[in-house]
């Protein structure tokens, strides 16, 4: 039996699967707020009450934002800062009482998840994206997640995006030090400014995206621009990696509209000829719990 947990900003999400991926027990818990040690209790509970309720030990597969630094052994590049600086594993490992743990970044247990038994099942190569309140991005080969020697393989968020148009330069200061990162440009909240920008109208993303599949011109024009940018940023993605499928995950992932105006607009970005690209751009299967399964799919030998 396989534990996987998600641990996020607001809630730690547990879950335990069966060999064959059917899930057998779940739970989640609001993630403390202000305090490293009282997260590392919170997961720890998590797991233990996982343990008794499927009747004994398990394999656990952590999901987390940033990563571990294999120069250091500590948490960088988190959104949720206190982790920041940690030596998370080795916490986790000392909290929970056993050393079957592997931990993995939250998108690259989304890509997992997804490459294992969800929308790119039996694909070789996968990009799991996700988009939401930041940018990130996973890579999995034959089912296992690629680290990398900084361990930011897949970070393709806080890359410049790419060929920009005359009015997208400079482009806004990121969080990350960066001028015009691609997160600046595709997240949520980076749509939602761009359409109040452009029209003054205040909507949340999806329903910007909303809006145009009903029929508003502002809203089509700003999903036109979103398509295209994201079109673009992928295209040097399917340049470097050439990826089976690029699945996408968060809450932007539930605007439908771009999975058919995207593969058509990165036609004219990629290196390839226009009508021979076969990378697939597709939702994920487990929507919101790909990240949870993802993890426990840490351990595919459980
Ligand atoms: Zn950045």
């Amino acid at each position: 039996m396989r534990i996987g947990i998600d641990l996020g900003g607001t809630k730690i999400e547990g879950i335990a699967l069966g060999r064959d991926g059917t899930e057998c027990a779940r739970l989640r818990v609001p993630t403390p707020q202000g305090s490293y040690e009282a997260t590392i209790a919170a997961v720890a509970g998590v797991v233990h009450e996982l343990e008794a309720r499927v009747g004994g030990r398990c394999r656990v597969g952590i999901g987390h934002p940033g990563a571990l630094s294999p120069a250091t052994g500590l948490i960088k590049n988190a959104n949720s800062t206190r982790l920041n600086g940690h030596p998370l594993d080795r916490d986790l490992k000392a909290a929970i009482g056993h050393s079957d743990v592997r931990l993995s970044n939250d998108a690259n247990c989304l890509t997992v998840s997804e490459a294992a038994d969800g929308a790119a099942a039996g694909c070789k190569v996968v990009f799991g994206v996700i988009l939401g309140t930041g940018v990130g991005g996973g890579i999995v080969v034959d089912g296992r997640p690629l680290t990398g020697a900084q361990a930011i393989a897949g970070e393709w968020g806080h890359n410049a995006l790419p060929l920009p148009h005359d009015d997208e330069r400079p482009g806004l200061r990121c969080y990350c030090g960066g001028i015009g990162c691609i997160e600046t440009w595709l997240s949520g909240p980076a749509l939602q400014r761009q359409f109040a920008l452009r029209t003054g109208r205040e909507l949340r993303a999806t329903e910007i995206a909303e809006a145009a599949l009903a029929g508003d011109a502002d809203a089509t024009t700003e999903m036109e621009l979103y398509c295209d940018r994201l079109a673009r940023s992928l295209s040097v993605v399917i340049n470097i990696l050439d990826p089976d499928a690029i699945v996408l995950g968060g809450g932007l992932s539930r605007m439908s509209q771009l999975y058919t105006r995207v593969p058509e607009r990165w036609k004219a970005y990629v290196f390839s000829e226009r009508d021979s690209i076969v990378t697939r751009l597709m939702p994920p299967q487990y929507g919101d719990s790909s990240g949870v399964r993802g993890a426990a799919w840490l351990w595919p030998e459980a």
